[in-house]
């Protein structure tokens, strides 16, 4: 049974912040069947780690209905290595943000997390409950503990002023308009780039990092947006939720599979100077479930789908350049 609608969406004036992020921008193209008024601001506009200019634009704007999906993400890699940008950043961003939206009235706002603000060794599938029981994977604790911290003010907010501000931890994501450096990328565009580019160089091996043992949960953005929208319109509450899949692979499976779709024959070769971060993080989303929404992408078809977009990304990228050039 699907949970009833307690708020709509219709007719309101919505604002995705980071608009053009992978999730911002499903976000965007969910919305557009909503029949609801878009805002978006550039970074170039407002630099969301500055309270005043956040405070100063949604005075202005006065959206009821806020999506944070604006962050400083990355892979393991830049996760790792940019401690303190992935820490100020995303503190900054959540906390301007829920304090101008309790100031200008928002009457929904959803924040956005992600499944690594849970213990290293979480029970598995990871329920809600998880959070807080444990020490973090130190490869992303800088941005979990930003999460963490942007969840729990979400909750302190409702606690204190009423405020109906809910809080999603998406498991990991893919699908159009993903970071594709591979230096600070996921793992997903990782591999498809490192096979797409191998096929092409017709080269007998390419490397996976680590061991290729951890498991890992994979959601479309496309899914995520529409999970989205069904909690903003059928969940209002304290606890934070879980969106997923509900199923899991090894790196190793994943790579194999990206090879597959994209007709690489070659050779995996698994570099163990490079770190397998988290061991196992499989999302237990019984909650979501029960609430009555199920991802509809099957990994296989979207990893197909995601090929397809970032072919035609990079053509019209190359397009771009042809005609700065001519
Ligand atoms: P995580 O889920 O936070 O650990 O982030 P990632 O998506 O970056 O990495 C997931 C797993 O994939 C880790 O075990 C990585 O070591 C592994 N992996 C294998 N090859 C790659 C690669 O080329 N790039 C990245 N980012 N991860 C890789």
């Amino acid at each position: 049974m699907t949970a009833p609608q307690i708020f709509s969406l219709q007719g309101k004036r919505i604002w995705v912040a980071g608009h053009r992020g992978m999730v911002g921008s499903a976000l965007m193209r969910r919305l557009d069947s909503e029949n609801a008024e878009q805002l978006t601001v550039t970074r170039e506009d407002v630099d969301l780690r500055r309270q005043e200019q956040v405070e100063t634009w949604m005075a202005r704007q006065k959206p009821q209905v806020v999506f944070v999906a604006a962050a400083t993400v990355g892979g393991i890699n830049a996760n790792n290595s940019l401690p303190a940008e992935f820490l100020y950043d995303n503190l900054m961003i959540e906390a301007n943000i829920i304090h101008a939206a309790r100031a200008t009235g928002v009457e929904k706002l959803v924040l956005l997390g992600s499944t690594c603000i849970y213990p290293k060794l979480a029970p598995q599938p990871i329920p809600e409950e998880a959070l807080l029981t444990g020490p973090l994977e130190p490869t992303n604790e800088w941005y979990a503990i930003a999460k963490i911290a942007g969840i729990k003010l979400a909750q302190a907010y409702r606690r204190q002023y009423g405020c109906d501000f809910i809080a999603a931890q998406p498991t990991n994501l893919y699908g159009p308009g993903d970071n594709y450096d591979l230096q600070s990328s996921h793992v997903l565009p990782a591999l498809l780039r490192k096979a797409h580019e191998a096929k092409i160089a017709d080269a007998k091996s390419m490397t996976v990092w680590g061991s290729g043992q951890p498991l890992r949960e994979f959601c479309h953005v496309d899914d995520l947006a529409d999970a989205l929208v069904f909690l903003a319109e059928r969940y209002c509450g304290e606890m934070h939720i879980n969106i997923g899949t509900g199923d899991e692979i090894s790196i190793r499976e994943l790579a194999e599979m990206i090879c597959d779709v994209v007709g690489y024959t070659g050779k995996l070769d698994f570099d163990p100077s490079k770190p397998d971060g988290t061991p196992r993080k499989l999302t237990d989303v019984s909650r979501l479930t029960a609430m009555g929404w199920r991802a509809k992408t099957g990994l296989r078809e979207g990893i197909a789908q995601t090929y397809r977009d970032w072919q035609v990304e990079m053509e019209n990228a190359a397009d771009r350049r042809r005609q700065v050039m001519s």
